[in-house]
């Protein structure tokens, strides 16, 4: 996969197979001038990892040929010899109880459920890449 060398360390990586999903997250990122990449499978989302170095991963968890537990636990391994760990929010439409509790344990930092609220994405997004600053009191 070839992909604009300036997106390296500075986009948003969102895995979707679904297309009404995708321009959803299309919209809502383009919005807020945020750079990204939309890729279909979670193989693509492990190549595209590699090439793109994210700030932020957006994993849809069912995939074809590769779902997102499998990308995810092959991007947490890699990291693991790395020393660094990019954030990943699981996107899922399932709404079991104890799949939050999976996702995280599959190496997910953070859980969204769908439809996804644009604003509660943007909201978590910006969390995570603007984490706010303790400020230090001194007497
Ligand atoms: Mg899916």
């Amino acid at each position: 996969m070839d992909f604009d060398p300036t997106l390296r360390g500075n986009c948003i990586l969102c895995a979707e197979d679904n297309e009404v999903n995708q321009m959803v997250l299309q919209h809502t990122l383009d919005e807020q001038s945020l750079p990204h990449v939309i890729v279909d499978d979670g193989k693509k989302a492990y190549e595209a990892w590699k090439a793109l170095d994210p700030k932020v991963v957006l994993m849809d968890i069912s995939m074809p040929v590769m779902n997102g537990i499998e990308s995810i636990a092959l991007i947490r391994m890699d990291e693991q010899a790395m020393g660094k760990r990019v954030p990943i929010i699981a996107l899922t439409a399932h709404a079991l109880k104890g799949d939050e509790e999976r996702f995280i344990e599959a190496g997910a930092d953070y859980y969204m459920s769908k439809p996804v609220n644009p604003n509660s994405l943007l909201d978590m997004i910006d969390q995570i890449l603007n984490p706010p600053t303790t400020s230090v009191l001194t007497s």
